[in-house]
């Protein structure tokens, strides 16, 4: 199947007189015949289904569409995007582990990574993009598990360099986890380009409604994790009568060990009703995908022409700095676009509030037309260097283009500019 196919078919195919959209399972739990049953289940737990809390048949209908449209092995949907960042980490460091993550990253994320993290003993190592090879590889420690970047940044709108970060990943034994929440696989399948893990903030265009919040990790499946490095996936695991991950669940090991060890513990998983919903996105996906590109290519286009603008960030316009590796990795460049608007924070703010059509709130990837200024909002907590390495100025507005007739969404721009 395509990607459009998959949106509507995968994940769940009902049989005979079985209900044609994916039911609701509002149940905690599920009921077996014996004790005997309910005691063979824990010990084969991805057969069958013991608890809500790391296992539901509606969000496991999502999950399975999620890897097929990535194109991994085993998906695990969590209650946001952090969480599953935070668990994909969690998954391979332990306290007194390091791993190396882009500067440009979400807001969330380098928080997460530059504070929380740190505290439970595990060290965030940033590394520029333009970092040499060679600069990067001296970078890594022998307690290094990990390589994290984001395919389209937010919010600098940088594409990842595949080839190099997956490249310098292998070569030192450890997976490449990619954010790729703004891109979504309809735009870029990152397992196709030397990634390992995926992660998503499926709040954004997954979901694409702004009705919930939620998050997904997926295995490729491509990761050798006997290199050594990564004991808890091969030795025994105590806390689930000694079996071995990689033994057990072969290709699946890390998304098998996300669910038994973490979900079991933390209990991040969503409700199946938020499942429902975020297939609802889902099965409109790739086609609204097309429409944020189409949209988003003619409104930078429009800020270009501007003599209010000092500048226009969208890497599937030519000569954006990262035009050529957009050409490369992506189908399309999403519909986020960054300004930075001449007179800095002050205009930035006078064009935010003139704007009608488009809102003014905390979300980006959403159906309908919406604005945000990074520095005094979703990046606020960071220093002003923290700002500066995740690209960010005090004139920059990220403008996230909806699905509204293209000419309304101009007009509004238009006489946002004119009251500045
Ligand atoms: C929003 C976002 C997150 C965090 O996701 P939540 O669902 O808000 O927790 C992570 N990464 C990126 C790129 C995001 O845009």
């Amino acid at each position: 199947m395509r990607d459009e196919t998959k949106c509507l078919h995968s994940g769940y195919t009902p049989k005979n007189s079985e209900p044609r959209v994916v039911p609701i399972v509002q149940s905690t739990t599920y009921v077996y015949d014996s004790t005997e049953e309910v005691a063979s289940v824990f010990d084969e737990p991805t057969k069958s289904l013991i608890y809500s809390r790391f296992a539901n048949p509606t969000v496991m209908a999502v999950e399975e569409k999620i890897a097929e449209l990535e194109g991994g092995v085993g998906a695990m949907c969590t209650t946001s995007g952090q969480a599953a960042t935070l668990l994909s980490i969690l998954n391979i460091c332990n306290a007194g582990d390091s791993f190396i993550s882009l500067t440009e990253i979400y807001g969330g994320t380098v928080n997460l990574f530059s504070y929380t993290l740190k505290k439970l003993g595990i060290e965030c190592i940033y590394v520029d993009k333009y970092a040499s090879e060679e600069e990067i590889n001296k970078a890594f420690k022998k307690n290094t598990k990990a390589v994290f970047g984001e395919t389209i940044a937010n919010p600098a709108l940088s594409v990842l360099d595949f080839e190099k970060f997956s490249r310098i990943a292998h070569e030192n034994g450890v997976p490449l986890i990619v954010d790729n929440t703004f891109a979504t696989p309809v735009l870029c399948k990152p397992f196709e380009h030397g990634a390992d893990i995926v992660i998503h903030s499926t709040t954004k265009y997954m979901d694409g409604h702004a009705v919930q919040v939620g998050g997904v990790i997926v295995d490729s499946g491509n990761f050798d994790w006997t290199n050594g490095k990564f004991p808890e996936l091969v030795e025994p695991d105590e806390s689930y009568h000694g079996i071995s991950y990689v033994e057990n669940y072969g290709k699946a090991a890390y998304i098998v060990k996300a669910r038994m060890q973490l979900m079991r513990d933390f209990g991040c998983y969503p409700a199946a009703h938020s499942a429902f919903l975020l297939n609802l996105g889902l099965e409109t996906l790739a086609i609204r995908m097309k429409q944020y590109c189409e949209n988003a290519t003619a409104v930078a286009k429009y800020f270009e022409k501007s003599d209010k603008i000092e500048s226009v960030t969208y890497p599937g316009l030519k000569g954006d700095e990262n035009y050529e590796l957009a050409q490369k990795y992506l189908k399309g460049a999403s519909g986020v676009i960054s300004l930075n608007i001449k007179g800095g924070r002050e205009n930035a703010i006078k064009f935010m509030d003139a704007l009608k059509l488009a809102s003014n709130e905390v979300h980006v990837a959403d159906i309908r037309t919406c604005v945000l200024h990074p520095a005094s909002e979703t990046h606020r907590q960071l220093t002003d260097e923290q700002l500066v390495a995740a690209g960010i100025e005090g004139g920059m507005v990220r403008f996230s283009v909806g699905l509204e007739n293209i000419d309304d969404i101009i007009e509004d721009i238009q006489q946002a500019l004119n009251a500045i």
